[in-house]
């Protein structure tokens, strides 16, 4: 028998359930601990679980502090791009029984249906007709949907083009894989894989997901995204699903999470996500962890200060006015005119239905709509896959890290795609507001090297059918 090894070197059940516990009951509030932390965040150090205790203990008025460092870190730190993707939901079939999931085993309603490969081709050309570069594609968990499907699912992707419209990056949402299975995937050039943990609190995990489904083995869902680095994966994504049980626990969980990969892989992860559980057909779980608005708002500032590294992703399952908010913590990407019902950017129009999909959106607007709003706030909305397609893994680090890398690639990327998107699929009105926006953001440029050069290809996206040039 061939004896194949399920977890990584590192495996390793990192997460001190009574430690975390002590530390949330224990830290107090202190002024001058919180504002060391501060500065040490300020200074681009990542924070330790003890550091991000202290922060999620700051009381009121400490906690406009937070606030406000999130808000200076990202302005001074990461300018004002924000990078948008879609989802597209390949298949609803599932194995697992996770209390909290329409797509359940259990919920006999839930429409089952796996999108056919003339499915999956006429979603992403709808995607890309409306400007969408960069796709993340979302499985249940199921045998239907192993390694060398899910890269045969990437593979088509990328090779659907219409007009100027094409995916250059594929990210993946799905089942933690064995190592194998990470290797398949990875050759089929996706980008970043996300692994979300749900909650990091073991008594929680163990109530929601079910001791006799696969999803029930705590360690070797945790040990996941371990695999991937092992397979040669070093671009992954994890994230917690707030609602299932103390807030606070699962910010200390994704920290422990990243220092963890970054202690044994050399680097963190590239996101951090982190949803709140919305609600979904036929699911109704116990409402004690819901988490509030003010809540989100100090975990999303909290973990920007906590792992300065790390891109965030803030999704539609939050409303347009949260979001509008919440951009300014140092959120880095997020998503835009998402349908997550299977074949939902074709057959569903506005409506939402949730027979068909995994739970509920917030936020429906068009992409273009999210586009104009971005535009007017001032941020510069992003389709830039430079990075990964030049092998500049880790690019987020990179940002951070690298004295002039944004202003060398990141915003003259920007600036491209976001040329790109006005010429070929912008409204009326969001080109006019995002040319204005592009001629402001020239002028600030100050090598003059690069301002040209960034001019030189901003004129051949208008008048040519050059595109992707990117830097
Ligand atoms: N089936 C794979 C898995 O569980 O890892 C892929 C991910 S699932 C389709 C995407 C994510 O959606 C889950 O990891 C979970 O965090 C989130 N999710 C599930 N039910 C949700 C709900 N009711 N509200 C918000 N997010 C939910
Ligand atoms: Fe299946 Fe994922 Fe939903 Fe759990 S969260 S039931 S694994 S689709």
């Amino acid at each position: 028998m061939i004896n194949k090894k399920i977890l990584s070197d590192s495996a390793k059940d990192f997460i001190d359930d009574d430690y975390f516990a002590g530390l949330i009951v224990k830290t107090k509030p202190d002024k001058n601990a919180v504002r060391d932390i501060i500065s040490k965040s300020m200074s681009k150090q990542a924070l330790s679980t003890e550091e991000t205790a202290m922060l999620l203990a700051a009381d009121r008025e400490l906690t406009e502090e937070i606030f406000d460092a999130a808000r200076e870190l990202k302005k001074r730190v990461y300018g004002n791009r924000i990078v948008l993707f879609a989802p597209l939901y390949i298949g609803n079939k599932c194995i697992n029984d996770c209390a909290y999931c329409a797509f359940r085993s259990s919920n006999k309603e839930s429409l089952r249906r796996t999108l056919s490969p003339d499915e999956i081709a006429a979603q992403v050309e709808a995607l890309e007709n409306v400007g969408h570069k960069r796709l993340i594609l979302v499985f249940g968990e199921h045998k239907d949907y192993d390694a060398n499907y899910i890269a045969d699912c990437v593979r088509q992707v990328y090779s659907i083009k219409v007009g100027h419209g094409e995916i250059r990056r594929v990210n993946i949402n799905a089942a933690p894989l064995d190592i194998e299975g990470f290797r398949t995937v990875k050759q089929s050039g996706i980008g970043t894989y996300q692994i979300f943990m749900e909650t990091y609190n073991h008594a929680a995990y163990a109530a929601y997901h079910p001791s006799a489904t696969r999803k029930g083995d705590y360690l070797y869902r945790l040990d996941g995204l371990s695999r991937a680095f092992e397979a040669g994966c070093d671009d992954v994504g994890i994230g917690a699903l707030f609602g299932l049980s103390d807030w606070r626990f699962d910010v200390l969980g994704l920290v422990s999470h990243s220092l963890f990969l970054q202690k044994n892989y050399g680097v963190g992860p590239h996101t951090i996500s982190f949803p709140r559980i919305q609600p979904a057909a036929g699911v109704d779980i116990d409402k004690k962890w819901l988490v509030g608005d003010y809540e989100f708002k100090k975990l999303v500032a909290i973990l920007r200060l906590a792992v300065p590294y790390t891109g965030l992703i803030l999704t539609a399952r939050e409303s347009p006015a949260l979001r509008r908010e919440v951009m300014n913590f140092g959120v880095s990407q997020i998503d835009a005119g998402s349908r997550i019902e299977i074949g939902g950017y074709t057959e569903l129009g506005d409506a939402q239905v949730m027979e068909r999909e995994q739970f509920v959106l917030g936020d429906i607007r068009s992409l273009d709509a999210v586009m104009k709003e971005l535009i007017d706030d001032g941020f510069v909305p992003s389709f830039c896959t430079s990075c990964y397609r030049l092998g500049r893994t880790g690019e987020h680090f990179m940002e951070f890290a690298i004295p002039g890398f944004i202003k060398k690639f990141c915003q003259p990327n920007a600036l491209t795609t976001l040329k790109e998107y006005l010429v070929d699929y912008a409204s009326k009105e969001t080109k006019a507001a995002g040319e204005k926006l592009i001629k402001a953001e020239i002028a600030k440029i100050v090598d003059e090297k690069i301002k040209s050069q960034v001019a030189d290809r901003l004129e051949k996206i208008e008048q040519t059918n050059q595109r992707d040039l990117y830097f």
